[in-house]
């Protein structure tokens, strides 16, 4: 039986920049001087320049002029009527801050305090089209080279017919919630001491309802109620839309497989271990707990 879900809204005080960009697959005819933002990546580091000691994203044409090798590029749409484009580039990553010419390869993980939204997501959006770009080169069916649509965000197979949408692997992350304390496990994947929320992939003809009570019960063995949608964040790493839940511990004790979680407990908000940052909506999880409970 499914939890009744009821939706929240998040509490986030982040300006909504989304209203401000329009998504397109072809670009709109413009004169030559016209304004472009460029996403350049090179192994999923962001090109950004540095002026007056700040950093800043390149227009396309100063991208295309800086001799970069140019894989390939994309068109994402417009902000405030400034054309936005991604584009993959080649060549080593030697993880400079500071290269020549005061250009630098950043990671998406530090942006923050670097670039502002809505620039931020954006690059978030510009990785994941870029990537999913690359990926789909060829059809996946019966592998000749496809074509980009230019009436949605799509490609054909001009053989078989295919067409190939951008992924986007929906996984869900769950705050539960045991009277005054909440649930933290640790992956030993995260860096050390860190700990987090419960979180997984929905499975093909699963419900995220289905999938929340799912892996909360495969990761650490007990069951849940009272699921409730939280909010929701693109993920682009690679390529998940991250859904979020608060739910009450229902019945069980703590059982973990040593594998995907080597380590669980409750915690009351006093007892808060390293956590995710705000960034993250497991951070704003956490948050919303913490808050709850002060
Ligand atoms: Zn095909």
């Amino acid at each position: 039986m499914c939890p009744n879900i009821s939706s929240q809204a998040m509490s986030s005080e982040d300006k909504d920049w989304s209203s401000e960009f329009f998504p397109l697959v072809s670009p709109p005819r413009k004169d030559e001087n016209y304004g472009t933002y460029c996403f350049a990546f090179r192994d999923r580091k962001l090109l950004l320049l540095k002026d007056m000691g700040n950093f800043r994203l390149p227009s396309l044409e100063e991208a295309e002029n800086m001799g970069l090798d140019i894989l390939r590029k994309q068109y994402l749409g417009e902000l405030r009527d400034i054309s936005c484009f991604s584009m993959e580039l080649d060549g080593p990553d030697d993880g400079n801050m500071d290269g020549q010419d005061g250009s630098s390869f950043v990671g998406l993980r530090e942006l923050s305090g670097i670039l502002d939204d809505p620039f931020i997501s954006l690059a978030g959006k510009a990785v994941h089209i870029m990537e999913w770009d690359r990926n789909t080169l060829f059809c996946g069916r019966c592998g000749a080279s496809t074509e980009l649509k230019d009436n949605e965000r799509a490609k054909g197979c001009p053989e078989c017919g295919f067409t190939a949408f951008p992924k986007i692997s929906p996984a869900i992350i769950v705050l539960i919630e045991k009277e005054d304390r909440l649930l933290l496990a640790r992956s030993p994947h995260f860096p050390a001491g860190r700990y987090s929320i419960i979180a997984g992939f929905v499975e093909p003809g699963e419900s995220i309802e289905q999938a929340v009570v799912r892996e909360v019960m495969e990761e650490v063995g007990i069951s849940v109620r009272n699921v409730r949608y939280f909010g929701s964040q693109p993920w682009p790493y690679p390529d998940s839309l991250m859904l979020g839940f608060t739910a009450e511990h229902s019945e069980g004790e703590i059982r973990i497989d040593g594998v995907e979680i080597e380590d669980a407990g409750w915690y009351t908000k006093d007892e808060i271990p390293n956590i995710p940052g705000t960034e993250s909506i497991s951070g704003q999880l956490i948050h919303h707990f913490i808050n709850k409970h002060s």
